[in-house]
């Protein structure tokens, strides 16, 4: 190599080195701004500043004799991933948490480059990994090998891709963000040979008809279909034999070492691939972001069900950008309807017309809410944003096949595990229950009586490793001459007490009009065991998005109990946590009789998260330990146990409640035995 090459690109390399270091840098600014961004009233994506930022870089790259088209898009790349970076750092929880992505392919197919660059702001560690097909990528994350399947949906010049879609019907899983990947196919061969001496093209099936004008021009050649665009690229660098190409991506090439004899090969330059994000629970993005909704409904064989149904989104200025029909796999001739519109589940008028079209549909589910790939800043209209214990979250479920043929209980078909095969996890503020998450072990006095009695149970709670605090504030009394709570006075000394010691609230709500003032305060609602059956209260907590923790009532049966927890689910809200807490039995020695055997049993006929409370069962502080281990034993997801800083000065339950270094130790045995299994 000659010298003054040499020395040239030295000097790239230097310049590569300080465009990476200002990356860097501008990077880090971007953080600091993130945390300011923490302020609810400030967006995290500001239109009118991103286009004074690509206007003026546009001036400086033209005084500059560079391309202003080149440095804008180039920028364009930069903001949206500020943005991103932004909005992660919104959600994160500091678990230093890993993200595991399945995909169908091999590396650096399409759809490993657009997981890639969807998840390139995540603060999580991100790991991708291949699968050969589309169903198995979902039964990943089904089985719990992967947290996220990347999936394209819909493709700007072939249209759907129709077995995503009748994947996610088939499935209970939700949407949890989307990507919009431009798609550039080029023509890749192991040399740098003449077009005419090509004889076999193979590709995935999808890209073959994106550049079917390209294939039909060329003679004596042989397009064959490959699993994906990647895998037909490694085929031709592996098979040596310079008369085969592939269609693939420049990364596929730089890959495989090929060479790419033609660039820009589909029918239509313009070339757009929809994936999506699928996830076993739905997300909470941050709402500042502009955000798009994706629904499954069913109409009614009738005349206009269905214009019924979009009519009620116009009416409320709801855009509707995608509609898709499917047969149904049930009965021949009846279709299901996929509608994607602008707007999210926060927000006034997409929850109103939501509940409109609900009335027209015959079945409705959300497949999911998320933030829009390249999306408008939202207007002033939308940004009434209703809090999320009055969000209308209609998420009817419609059983998948499965169910039908599955003996169950009619009375609990969404809480069936007939409806829903795999465990579900309820996700608190980043801490998860049920599934395969750690024990989780609640505590915290039965009744908040004051800022000192609730600060130390936190401080305590918080000391021995808990994430939740317990605490109620209306407290349903066998006799009306006890003491009845503090009330919302009490909500709000727990709310500030469980801060303090960054803990969630579990807390319990009595009656149907507090639903919404409780839920604004509380992480988690509690439904009392006198109230399992009080459906109108079932029904309002029903509505709301917060995870609710369903007690068992004190002379209920398991499948009453799984009906009381229907009445939740029917209402849209899936995140119910069953408590076991004691029966009622001819048994006097305990102040209840802790039926242990519901446990696996609900097990057996439930996904729902199940923990179990030993101090409302044992009614004594000495029993609550053993019971405590065993409901540990027998699968119980989680225990709820009553403490306080002085038990025999407890204005309600002492006699059960442990005194705090007592639950110090029993909270530390629990945690490692849950360790060790
Ligand atoms: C409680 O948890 O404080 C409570 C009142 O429990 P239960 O509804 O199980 O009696
Ligand atoms: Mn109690």
């Amino acid at each position: 190599m000659s010298d003054s090459l040499q020395s040239l690109r030295s000097r790239l390399d230097e310049i590569d080195r300080r465009l990476i270091e200002s990356l860097a840098e501008r990077q880090r600014v971007v953080i600091e701004i993130a945390a300011l961004k923490a302020d609810p009233q400030l967006c995290l994506k500001d239109a009118a500043r991103e286009r004074e930022i690509l206007a003026r870089v546009s001036q400086l790259a033209g005084a500059r004799g560079l391309d202003n088209y080149f440095v804008e898009s180039l920028y364009r790349r930069i903001l949206e991933h500020s943005v991103r970076c932004q909005a992660a750092r919104q959600s994160d929880t500091g678990s230093g948490a890993e993200l595991v992505v399945a995909y169908q392919g091999v590396s650096a197919s399409y759809s490993h480059t657009a997981a890639r660059s969807h998840f390139a702001a995540s603060s999580c560690k991100v790991q991708f990994h291949g699968y050969r097909s589309f169903a198995a990528a979902i039964d990943a994350v089904k089985r719990r090998e992967a947290d996220v399947a990347f999936l394209p949906i819909e493709n700007s010049v072939t249209g759907s891709i129709t077995e995503t879609y009748d994947l996610l019907s088939g499935s209970n899983l939700h949407l949890i963000g989307e990507e919009m990947h431009q798609v550039e196919h080029c023509l890749l061969a192991l040399k740098p040979v003449p077009l005419s001496l090509i004889r076999r093209i193979g590709s995935h099936s999808q890209a073959l008809a994106q550049c079917s004008s390209f294939l039909e021009s060329l003679q004596d050649c042989q397009v064959e279909i490959e699993e994906d665009t990647a895998s037909a690229a490694k085929l031709v660098a592996e098979s040596g034999d310079l008369s085969r190409a592939a269609i693939a991506s420049e990364e596929a090439a730089a890959q495989y070492g090929l060479h790419v004899l033609k660039r820009h090969i589909s029918n239509q330059k313009e070339n757009y691939t929809r994936f999506v994000a699928i996830a076993r629970e739905p997300q909470q993005a941050d709402t500042r972001l502009p955000h798009k909704t994706s629904l499954l409904i069913t109409t009614a064989h009738e005349k206009g069900a269905l214009a019924r149904c979009l009519d009620a989104l116009a009416e409320h200025g709801v855009n509707l950008t995608k509609l898709e029909s499917r047969p149904s796999s049930e009965q021949p001739w009846q279709y299901l309807f996929y509608l994607d519109h602008e707007g999210g589940l926060h927000q006034k008028h997409v929850a109103v017309a939501l509940g409109e079209l609900k009335k027209h549909a015959e079945a409705m589910r959300i497949l999911g809410t998320y933030p829009q790939a390249g999306g408008r800043p939202r207007d002033e209209k939308e940004r009434m944003i209703i809090p999320r214990s009055e969000a209308i979250v209609v998420e009817k479920l419609k059983p998948p096949a499965a169910a039908v043929v599955v003996k169950q209980n009619g009375s609990y078909r969404l809480a069936s595990r007939a409806a829903h095969p795999d465990d579900t996890t309820v996700e608190i503020n980043g801490l998860r229950i049920g599934g395969s998450a750690p024990f989780l072990v609640i505590a915290g006095p039965c009744s908040v009586e004051s800022r000192e009695q609730i600060t130390a149970c936190a401080r305590a709670v918080h000391e021995a490793g808990g994430r939740l605090l317990r605490g109620g504030c209306f407290k349903p009394r066998t006799s009306t001459y006890d003491f009845q709570g503090l009330g919302f006075e009490g909500l709000t000394i727990l709310h500030e007490a469980a801060r303090a010691y960054g803990l969630a609230i579990v807390t319990e709500v009595l009656h149907p009009s507090d639903v919404s003032a409780v839920a604004r305060e509380a992480d988690v609602l509690q439904i009392g065991a006198r109230n399992m059956q009080n459906f109108a209260l079932l029904k309002a907590v029903g509505k709301t998005r917060v995870p609710v923790v369903l007690k068992r009532g004190l002379m209920a049966s398991i499948d009453e109990w799984l009906a009381a927890a229907e009445y939740i689910m029917a209402e849209g809200n899936l995140r119910v946590i069953l408590c076991e807490r004691g029966i009622r039995t001819f048994e006097t020695a305990t102040r209840n009789t802790l039926d242990l055997s519901a446990v696996p049993v609900l097990r057996e006929r439930t996904h729902l998260p199940v923990i179990v409370d030993p101090s409302h069962a044992a009614g004594r502080r000495e029993w609550v330990a053993p019971l405590a281990r065993a409901a540990r034993a027998v699968g119980a997801h989680g225990v709820m146990i009553e403490v306080h800083p002085d038990p025999s000065r407890a204005l309600s339950d002492g006699a059960q409640s442990l005194a705090l270094e007592e639950f110090t130790t029993l909270a530390q045995e629990l945690r490692s035995a849950a360790v060790d299994q």
